[in-house]
C-alpha cells in the first residue's frame, strides 16, 4: 500500500525549469502526427542557430548519452529525483564535463557513435546548470532543440503538463472534413468510402456543414493544424471530442505516449489518402487494430450508427493545450436511399490475412508476411519486372517489415559479394538491408513499391576536407575529410594518426568526418594519416597521406 502511494506522488505533475533561456517558441508539439509516429517531445525554435545554452530542467543525474548519426544526434537523458527524466536532442556539443566523459569512452570503444549509461554519482547535475548546447545533430532538418519528459517507465509526457509552456491565443484551423462508411449497408450521401463534408467558417470558433444524409455505421475524420502567436509553424492539436446528441462519444488527449504502441498512428490516420495526398486525416473512431492509449472517452469506439429518419447534431471540438477551441456542426439526417456510389475494392489472388504468417511463392520471388506485418486483411499485388519485381498496395501501411527471399542462383558467385535489393524511388536504387546466404539473397522492407537487384562494387571515396595534403598543420584546430558515397551508404570509418586510432565525428548532412587535434598529444613533426570508410557492402575505402604538425 505504501509502495502505490509512493509511486502515484513520484508521478504527480509539477513545473519544471525550461531547457532554454530564449521564449519558447515550437516547431513541434507533443502527440503531433509524424510519419510512423506521434512526436513524442516538444520542438523549441532556436532562433535557426546553433549553439544556445540549453539547462537541465531540475536537479538530477546524466544516466543516458547517446550519439548517434540519425534520431535524436547528441541526446542527454536526465533522471530527476522527482519521479520523471528529461530529454534533449539534436544537440551540438555538451558541457565541458560531459563532453570530457563521452569522449574518454569513445575513445575507449573507438566509436564516434556510441551510447552509454553513467552511475548516479558520476555526471550530477543541478538545476538550471547548462548541460549542453543547442545544435542540428542527427535526423533534424533545421537547428532546433527536441525536448521531451518522459516518467520513469519511458512513457513520454506531454512537456506543456509541466509548465513548460508558450503565449498561443489562436485557436486550431479546420483545412478538412471527412465521413466514412464503415459496413457495406452504410452510407453518406448515397455514397460509400471516404465521403468529403464541405464546411464553411461561419465565425473564428464555429465550422458549419449543410445537412448530410446518411445511413448505417459511420465515423468522422478532420484534418487540422494549429498556429502559435508569432510563429509560422503547422503543428498538432491537443485534444479532439465529438458529441452526438450532446453525448460525448470520443475524445483523445495528448498527455501521454506509449513508444511501443506510436507505429498504430498508421491506423489513426487515414493512411491511403496520407499516401495520395501528403496530407493526415486523424480519423475520430477507432479501428480494430489500433491499440493506441491516447483515447479519454469512448462509446462503441466513436462509430456512429445513424437510424433511418432520425436526426443527429454531431458536433467535434477541437483544441490546443491552451483551450484555444474550435467547434465544428454537422446535421446528419438519417435517410436510407439507393446507393449510387459503391466502395469498390481491387482485389487479386492473393490475400494477405492479419495476425496470420502468409508466404507467397513467386518463383524467383519469394514474399512473407509475418503474424503482426499488416495491421489488419488486405489484397497483394505483384508484377515481375525485367530486373526485379513490384509489389503494390502501396496505400497499405504495415506495421514491420516484411520478408522478401531472393533466389539469385542464375548469379555468378563472383558477382553476389556486390549484390543487394534496392527499392526504386526516383529513378534511384535505395539501399533495403540485405544478406546473401548460398543461392537467396534476404531483404527486408516495410514499404510497397518497385524493388531490383542492384550491384555495389565502388567503394567510398575519401578527400581531404579543410587542408591540403603534405603540409604544414600546425595552427589547424580540426582536421576534417569529405566522404563520397553513392550506392548503399557509409557502414563504417575509422581514422589514425600515426597508428593511433582517433575520434572523427561524421556529420551525414555535410558528408565530413572531423578530428579535433586537441584531443590527443601528437610526437615528433610528420605524421601519417590513414582514413578507413566501408560501405553496407563492406566495400572499402582507404585515404592516407601525411601532414606535418608540431
Ligand atoms: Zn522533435
Amino acid at each position: 500500500m505504501f509502495y502505490f502511494v509512493f509511486f502515484a506522488y513520484a508521478q504527480e505533475k509539477h513545473n519544471v525549469r525550461k531547457p532554454v533561456d530564449i521564449p519558447i517558441y515550437l516547431s513541434g508539439t507533443f502527440g503531433e502526427l509524424r510519419s510512423n509516429h506521434f512526436h513524442s517531445g516538444m520542438d523549441i525554435k532556436t532562433k535557426g542557430e546553433e549553439g544556445l545554452p540549453v539547462h537541465a530542467v531540475e536537479d538530477g543525474f546524466v544516466y543516458r548519452i547517446k550519439i548517434s548519426r540519425g534520431g535524436y544526434g547528441r541526446a542527454l537523458y536526465i533522471k530527476h529525483p522527482s519521479g520523471i527524466i528529461s530529454v534533449y536532442g539534436h544537440l551540438k556539443v555538451f558541457n565541458d564535463k560531459i563532453e570530457a566523459y563521452i569522449k574518454q569512452k569513445q575513445y575507449e570503444k573507438q566509436k564516434f557513435e556510441i551510447e552509454v549509461f553513467p552511475y548516479k554519482i558520476e555526471l550530477p547535475v543541478k538545476k538550471g546548470e547548462i548541460i549542453a548546447y543547442s545544435g542540428n545533430t542527427g535526423g533534424s532538418s533545421g537547428p532546433h532543440l527536441h525536448f521531451e519528459i518522459r516518467d520513469l517507465q519511458e512513457h513520454p509526457l506531454n512537456p506543456m503538463n509541466f509548465g513548460v509552456t508558450i503565449k498561443d491565443t489562436i485557436r486550431p484551423v479546420l483545412r478538412g472534413l471527412f465521413a466514412y462508411t464503415l459496413d457495406s449497408l452504410s452510407q453518406i450521401n448515397q455514397a460509400q468510402g471516404r465521403v468529403p463534408i464541405f464546411f464553411h467558417k461561419k465565425n473564428d470558433t464555429l465550422y458549419l456543414t449543410d445537412s448530410i444524409n446518411a445511413y448505417g455505421k459511420i465515423g468522422i475524420g478532420i484534418s487540422v493544424y494549429d498556429k502559435q502567436n508569432n510563429s509560422y509553424n503547422y503543428n498538432g492539436v491537443y485534444k479532439v471530442s465529438v458529441i452526438v446528441n450532446g453525448t460525448k462519444i470520443y475524445e483523445h488527449v495528448m498527455d501521454e505516449l506509449n513508444f511501443f504502441k506510436s507505429h498504430y498512428i498508421n491506423t489513426f490516420i487515414d493512411y491511403p489518402y496520407y499516401v495520395k495526398k501528403h496530407r493526415r486525416i486523424q480519423k475520430l473512431f477507432v479501428e480494430p487494430y489500433n491499440l493506441l492509449e491516447i483515447y479519454t472517452q469512448l462509446v462503441n469506439d466513436g462509430i456512429i450508427n445513424i437510424k433511418n429518419k432520425r436526426n443527429y447534431n454531431i458536433q467535434i471540438l477541437v483544441s490546443d493545450f491552451n483551450k484555444n477551441t474550435i467547434l465544428i456542426n454537422i446535421p446528419v439526417y438519417g435517410y436510407k436511399a439507393k446507393i449510387i456510389e459503391k466502395e469498390k475494392k481491387k482485389t487479386t489472388p492473393y490475400f494477405v490475412k492479419a495476425g496470420k504468417k502468409t508466404t507467397f511463392d513467386f518463383g524467383k520471388v519469394k514474399i512473407i508476411f509475418g503474424k503482426h506485418t499488416p495491421y489488419y486483411d488486405f489484397y497483394l499485388d505483384y508484377k515481375p519486372t525485367q530486373k526485379g519485381f513490384i509489389l503494390n498496395n502501396n496505400i497499405v501501411p504495415l506495421h514491420k517489415s516484411m520478408v522478401i527471399k531472393y533466389d539469385i542462383s542464375d548469379i555468378p558467385k563472383s558477382k553476389r559479394k556486390y549484390l543487394y535489393l534496392g527499392k526504386k524511388y526516383r529513378k534511384k536504387s535505395h539501399y533495403l538491408s540485405s544478406k546473401v546466404k548460398g543461392d537467396t539473397l534476404t531483404a527486408y522492407s516495410k514499404y510497397f513499391g518497385k524493388f531490383e537487384l542492384a550491384y555495389d562494387s565502388i567503394p567510398p571515396k575519401i578527400f581531404p576536407s579543410n587542408f591540403k595534403p603534405k603540409s604544414k598543420l600546425t595552427n589547424y584546430h580540426f582536421l576534417s575529410v569529405e566522404l563520397l558515397e553513392k550506392e548503399t551508404g557509409i557502414a563504417t570509418y575509422n581514422a589514425y594518426i600515426d597508428d593511433r586510432w582517433i575520434l572523427m565525428e561524421y556529420n551525414p548532412k555535410k558528408r565530413k568526418l572531423t578530428y579535433n587535434f586537441s584531443d590527443l598529444k601528437l610526437n615528433g613533426y610528420k605524421h601519417k594519416l590513414k582514413v578507413i570508410v566501408t560501405d553496407k557492402l563492406g566495400n572499402r575505402g582507404v585515404y592516407q597521406t601525411y601532414f606535418f604538425r608540431h
